[in-house]
């Protein structure tokens, strides 16, 4: 992120794209774009960018862009779709440079295929491709028939990606089978250690969605269903042989011909973020204050969704304002601090608790402030590289905290207390400007004194006079008096997570002081 101008924030932007002015310089008119006019458009005065095969003339966005002018060039005048899914491919484009939209890139002329043509990239996604495998899981094909028929498809696909791709389809498959009054979907995954976390679904006006996580590829089952159910869904997970059944409720109990019409990605095995993001919308059940502008808000989750935000993870709200969709990410915690480890503290999977600082001058959170008490906001599926397996064997854990970066620690805060057996020492090292700002202080000195294991530190950087406790930034010298291995060869875990310029210095002072990039966890975008 770089300081904008005044005058330049994404309401600004907004504004501007509201007031009627010809932002593309085409008076309206849309074009269709070849790949010798889009390089053309490649200077900072006339800046044009492809992504998913539009075309944006970006020139008047330079200013308003958070990443900087910079960023944006590294992409002028070529197709950007990479860049951007590496840096945000949770931002919506489309709505937020609608009235930039130049046109449609010009299909490039396909060499005429040998057999039969695939307009994907990759043939993996390809839906013929899927149906052929699909249907073979039950015939005699041989993996080397299969591989010459999609190399028939003109496609050069690596072997390993191949055999991965295969042997995940052979195992992966679904069924459904009705009664009077109850439709169930079966998913065999034959992934042992299968769990609520690892399953997503989702049922809205008929349309079944149901994801099966596996490592950082998905399995999706996505059906337009033949006849409507209600609200209601229940998903059973049998762990041990990774079967998961969603089971819905007929709204007339009479008999489905067909489960219903496959959808695009149905059936499908791809990498997460190969997927567009999933909202569905949830309703604002509470809103209490945490700090002078902090605020936990509790979002129930329709009956129709099963989702479990695994720790670590985060997930995007998505609001419309001033009618531009608007995206950003926040972390759920826990509704409290599990002070006492044996009572069920919450309501596992039916909501979403998220504690957001309110910025005065802020776009998405002065929305969120403003949504009154059953109002609904958009969430996503859950995001993010934190893998539990990091904390699950670590002997000492020392979580690094700056303002809301504390978010993503409570729920380690709760794993590692209750779930992980080796564990000796878990630090929070909790940063903020003033006394008034720390997020759950008493909460946090209570679960102190209850465990032994558990200490907290607070460190301001702005105290008022009274101050006792340690005041400073993070520093060097400051980690190495907080972070020391309980014993020598202890497995230690650091996780680090607040404003992006702490993070780093956060994460270099560590490498400095000789931890190694396995033992540092940094939570980012
Ligand atoms: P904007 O309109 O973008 O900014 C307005 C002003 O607010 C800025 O000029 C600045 O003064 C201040 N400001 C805005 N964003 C920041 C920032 N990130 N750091 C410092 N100052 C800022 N926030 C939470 O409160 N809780 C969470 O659980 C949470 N989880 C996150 C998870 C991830 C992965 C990431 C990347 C961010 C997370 N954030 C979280 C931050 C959140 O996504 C937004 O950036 C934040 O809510 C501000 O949005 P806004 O539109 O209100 O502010
Ligand atoms: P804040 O109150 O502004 O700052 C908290 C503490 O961090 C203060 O002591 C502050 O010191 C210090 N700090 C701020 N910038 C620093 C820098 N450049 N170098 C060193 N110390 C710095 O924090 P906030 O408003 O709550 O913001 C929290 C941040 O965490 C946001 O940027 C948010 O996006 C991020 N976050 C990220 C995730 C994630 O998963 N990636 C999750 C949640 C939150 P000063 O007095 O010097 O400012």
């Amino acid at each position: 992120q770089v300081p904008l101008k005044p005058g330049r924030s994404l309401m600004d932007w907004i504004r501007l794209t509201k007031s009627g002015k010809d932002l593309t310089g085409l008076k309206g008119r849309l074009m269709e774009v070849t790949e010798d006019e889009l390089a053309k458009h490649n200077k900072k005065e006339d800046c044009w960018i492809c992504i998913r095969g539009f075309v944006y003339n970006v020139t008047p966005y330079m200013e308003y862009h958070p990443g900087g002018e910079d960023e944006l060039m590294k992409a002028a005048g070529t197709d950007g779709t990479d860049l951007f899914d590496q840096v945000h491919r949770w931002v919506n484009y489309e709505s937020m440079l609608k009235e930039c939209l130049v046109g449609r890139m010009s299909a490039k002329p396909i060499a005429a295929p040998k057999v039969n043509i695939s307009l994907h990239p990759c043939p993996f996604q390809h839906s013929s491709f899927i149906q052929k495998t699909s249907k073979f899981q039950n015939s005699s094909i041989t993996k080397s028939s299969l591989k010459t028929s999609c190399l028939l498809e003109n496609k050069c696909v690596s072997k390993m990606c191949f055999l991965n791709y295969f042997f995940s389809l052979l195992l992966l498959s679904y069924d459904w089978f009705q009664t009077d009054s109850l439709i169930t979907i079966v998913i065999y995954t034959k992934q042992k250690g299968m769990n609520a976390e690892l399953v997503i679904a989702d049922c809205q006006d008929k349309r079944l969605r149901g994801e099966i996580i596996m490592d950082d590829h998905s399995y999706l089952v996505e059906v337009d269903l033949d006849h409507p159910v209600q609200e209601d869904m229940a998903v059973n997970i049998a762990e041990k042989v990774g079967k998961v059944e969603i089971t819905l409720k007929k709204k007339d109990n009479i008999h489905w011909k067909m489960l219903g019409q496959p959808l695009e990605s149905h059936n499908t095995f791809k990498k997460c973020t190969d997927r567009g993001l999933f909202y569905r919308k949830c309703k604002l059940v509470s809103k209490t204050e945490v700090t002078h502008d902090t605020k936990l808000f509790c979002l129930m989750l329709p009956k129709s969704t099963h989702l479990h935000v695994p720790k670590g993870r985060h997930v995007y709200l998505k609001q419309i304002i001033a009618g531009t969709e608007i995206v950003k990410p926040y972390t759920p915690v826990l509704p409290f601090l599990p002070l006492n480890f044996k009572e069920p503290s919450h309501h596992e999977g039916a909501r979403i608790y998220l504690m957001i600082k309110i910025y005065s001058c802020g776009l998405f959170t002065q929305a969120l402030d403003h949504l009154q008490i059953g109002d609904y906001v958009s969430v996503s599926n859950p995001e993010g590289n934190f893998k539990k397996t990091q904390i699950q064997t670590s002997e000492d854990v020392f979580l690094l905290a700056a303002g809301t970066g504390f978010t993503p620690m409570v729920k380690l805060l709760d794993f590692a207390l209750s779930e992980v057996s080796c564990l000796r020492t878990l630090k929070l090292i909790f940063f903020n400007k003033t006394e008034d700002d720390i997020l759950w202080r008493n909460q946090l000195e209570e679960l102190a004194l209850k465990d032994k294991r558990f200490e907290v530190q607070f460190i301001l950087s702005q105290p008022t006079k009274g101050w006792l406790g340690k005041q400073g930034k993070i520093s060097s010298s400051l980690l190495s008096e907080f972070v020391k291995r309980s014993k020598k060869d202890s497995k230690v875990l650091i996780c680090i997570c607040g404003p992006a310029p702490f993070t780093e210095q956060g994460v270099q002072y560590l490498k400095d002081l000789g931890y190694s990039q396995e033992e540092i966890h940094a939570f980012t975008a």
